[in-house]
C-alpha cells in the first residue's frame, strides 16, 4: 500500500486551494517551485489529470507530451538540467500525484553544492 492515496497536495494547488509559485500553465500541465528546493533551481512539472505515479500512465502521447512539456520548462530557467521523478515508497516518492522534478543552477554539476 503507498501513503497518501485521494486528494494530494498538487491537486490542491491546481485547483488554486493552497499557494504556489507558478512558472507554467496549460490546459493539463502546471508547473511551480519546490517548496523544499533540492538544489539553485528546483522545479516540478504536474500533469493535472490524477495518476498517482508515472507508470500508471500508459498512452505514449500522454506520456510524450508530459516530457515535453518538462523539457520547454527545464529549458526556460536552465541550459542544463536534471530531470527525476520518483516512483512508489521505494522510489523516494511521498506526493502520490505524477510529478517531474527539474533539478538545476549549480555552479559545477549536480554534486558541486
Ligand atoms: P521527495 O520528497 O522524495 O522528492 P516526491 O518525488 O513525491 O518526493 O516529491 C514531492 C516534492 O513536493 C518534494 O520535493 C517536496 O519538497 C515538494 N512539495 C511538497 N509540498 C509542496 C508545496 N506545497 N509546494 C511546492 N512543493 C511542494
Amino acid at each position: 500500500m503507498t501513503a497518501n492515496r485521494g486528494r494530494t497536495i498538487f491537486e490542491r494547488i491546481i485547483d488554486r486551494e493552497i499557494p504556489a509559485e507558478i512558472v507554467f500553465e496549460d490546459d493539463d500541465y502546471i508547473a511551480i517551485r519546490d517548496i523544499a528546493p533540492k538544489a539553485p533551481i528546483h522545479l516540478l512539472v504536474i500533469p493535472k489529470r490524477h495518476t498517482e505515479r508515472v507508470d500508471e500512465m500508459t498512452d505514449a502521447a500522454e506520456m510524450g507530451r508530459l516530457w515535453l512539456t518538462a523539457v520547454k520548462v527545464a529549458r526556460e530557467h536552465a541550459a542544463d538540467y536534471r530531470m527525476v521523478v520518483n516512483c512508489g515508497e521505494g522510489g523516494g516518492q511521498v506526493v502520490f500525484h505524477t510529478h517531474i522534478h527539474i533539478l538545476a543552477g549549480w555552479q559545477n554539476g549536480p554534486e558541486s553544492d
